[in-house]
């Protein structure tokens, strides 16, 4: 068990350490519950006019207005993410995130039951007390906010655990909440390994609700820490192996669906949780798809993230290059083509860097088409009738995202509601935008979405509260 040790945050683009912070203990987060927990208990926050709570969070969202290309600058550097990626999508999402939930906390209503007339049967939501949230190191910014707006609008206290790689986005939106009025206590940030002070989150008897953004394997592990204690709430956003589906007629939509191709594959390098890592294209149009979408993924300007220009930096750490690339040419070995990318030549030199790579006909059962790889590979695979690409596209144990490309409406919609994921998006690669739930089906999600006013749900509880006229 790691204890008291300090976090150590490298640049994956140079391997230059940045800086280097005290890990959060398991004896650490059961302290900052404990403060939560009076906190909480106070009232100076859960019992603040909800309206007054959204003020808060609203002056927030312009302090991160503010400090924008400080934040997008710390991500790019910790996570090796294109600056531009940062400062166009992570960034202004995240604060679009914190503003909306502060306008949303006072539009949240409860539930009148159809009792009798000497009784009435209402049903409240309150907030849950002491709530966790678990992120990722992808999106470091982007998901902190996705849990930090609704969870602090409800009403509750926060701790978070970001990722060990990319802490300082979170440490910097602790200070300018603290900055923005928040009091003291109901946000704490703890920057800390996920088998100690994550485990130390998921067990603590504390924490009411607890929300994930991970890998499957390690939510596995939070439900199970959470059932053998105090059997807290657990959402959990995990993997995906999201399918891009394009039917004949998809080239109609010329560059704009190879551009959109092109961003489902490879937005942050491929590490993304709804990364279109597999490609299944009707027969018809495979062989030009193919050409156009390699073209395409051999464009993209690799290099250093701090560049603008930039489209593809290095992967997080040298065992996601060698995950991705053992993965790879395991599948070459098993017969499948490689178009483009495969090794890396003429590459940075510093940084674990991969190019975008194609691949056709790997072998039935190979990890690329099976595993969350999360790296810039994608897949191509043929169809030849609509049964067959739903089989396909429903062909993994995920189900977080899918993209469907057709004029036809009634082939879209039929294609929509047979797809099994929690968000399908038509002639788009899209997640939606803050007003739709975004959760995955299958070993995708469990036990709640992200944003929309459903939100809510993860980081409050019902309470039914009945009364009796004498
Ligand atoms: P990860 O599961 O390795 O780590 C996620 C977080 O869990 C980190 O903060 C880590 O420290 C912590 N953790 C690790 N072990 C733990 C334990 N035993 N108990 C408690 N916490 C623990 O995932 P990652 O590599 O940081 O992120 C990549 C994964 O996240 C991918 O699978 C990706 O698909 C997924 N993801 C999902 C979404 C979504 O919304 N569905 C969004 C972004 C990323």
């Amino acid at each position: 068990m790691i204890t008291n040790e300090m976090l150590q945050v490298v640049n994956p683009a140079t391997g230059e350490p940045i800086t280097s912070l005290p890990a959060a203990s398991a004896d650490d987060v059961a302290k900052a519950a404990e403060q939560a927990r009076q906190v909480h208990d106070s009232g100076v926050w859960s019992r603040l006019p909800v309206r007054e709570r959204g003020t808060v969070l609203l002056r927030l969202a312009d302090l991160m207005e503010r400090d924008a290309e400080i934040l997008a600058r710390l991500d790019s550097e910790d996570a090796g993410k294109p600056i531009t990626e940062c400062r166009t999508g992570d960034v202004p999402g995240a604060i679009e995130s914190i503003r909306w939930f502060a306008e949303a906390a006072d539009k949240v209503f409860g539930r009148v039951a159809p009792s009798g007339p000497d009784s009435l049967g209402f049903m409240i939501r309150e907030p849950v007390g002491v709530v966790a949230a678990i992120l990722p190191w992808n999106y470091p910014l982007a998901m902190t906010a996705w849990k930090v707006g609704p969870a602090l609008a409800a009403g509750n206290c926060l701790l978070v655990k970001p990722a060990d790689a990319t802490p300082r986005s979170a440490l910097h939106l602790a200070e300018l909440a603290a900055e923005a009025g928040l009091p003291h206590g109901v946000l704490t940030v703890l920057p800390g390994y996920g088998q100690e002070a994550g485990a130390a989150l998921a067990r603590s008897p504390l924490v009411g609700a607890l929300s994930f953004t991970g890998s499957t394997a390690t939510g596995r592990r939070i439900l199970k820490d959470a059932a053998e204690t105090n059997f807290k709430r657990i959402s959990l956003e995990m993997g995906g192996k999201s399918p891009q589906v394009l039917m004949a007629d998809a080239l109609t939509y010329g560059d704009e669906l190879i551009d959109n191709m092109i961003e489902a594959a490879f937005l942050t390098m491929g590490q993304n949780c709804t990364a279109g890592s597999r490609v299944l294209v009707h027969h018809s149009i495979a062989e030009e798809v193919l050409e156009r979408f390699t073209a395409a993924a051999g464009e993209l300007v690799i290099g250093d993230p701090a560049d603008p220009r930039t489209r593809m930096g290095p992967l997080i750490n040298h065992t996601a290059f060698d995950r991705v690339a053992g993965a790879v040419e395991a599948a070459r070995a098993g017969g499948a083509q490689i178009h483009t990318g495969g090794l890396p030549h003429g590459l940075p030199p510093r940084g674990a860097y991969y190019p975008p790579t194609v691949i056709t006909r790997a072998p039935d059962g190979a990890d690329v088409l099976t595993k969350e790889l999360f790296g810039p590979v994608v897949t191509l695979q043929t169809f030849t009738s609509e049964d067959e690409a739903v089989r396909g596209a429903n062909a993994t144990e995920y189900g977080l995202a899918a993209s469907v490309w057709t004029r036809d409406l009634d082939v879209a919609l039929r294609l929509a509601r047979g797809i099994e994921a929690g968000v399908v998006s038509v002639n788009a690669y899209s997640e939606g935008d803050i007003t739709t739930p975004f959760g995955g089906w299958k070993q995708s999600g469990f036990g709640g979405v992200e944003k929309s006013t459903d939100a809510f749900d993860q980081w409050t509880r019902e309470k039914t509260i009945w009364i009796r006229a004498r």
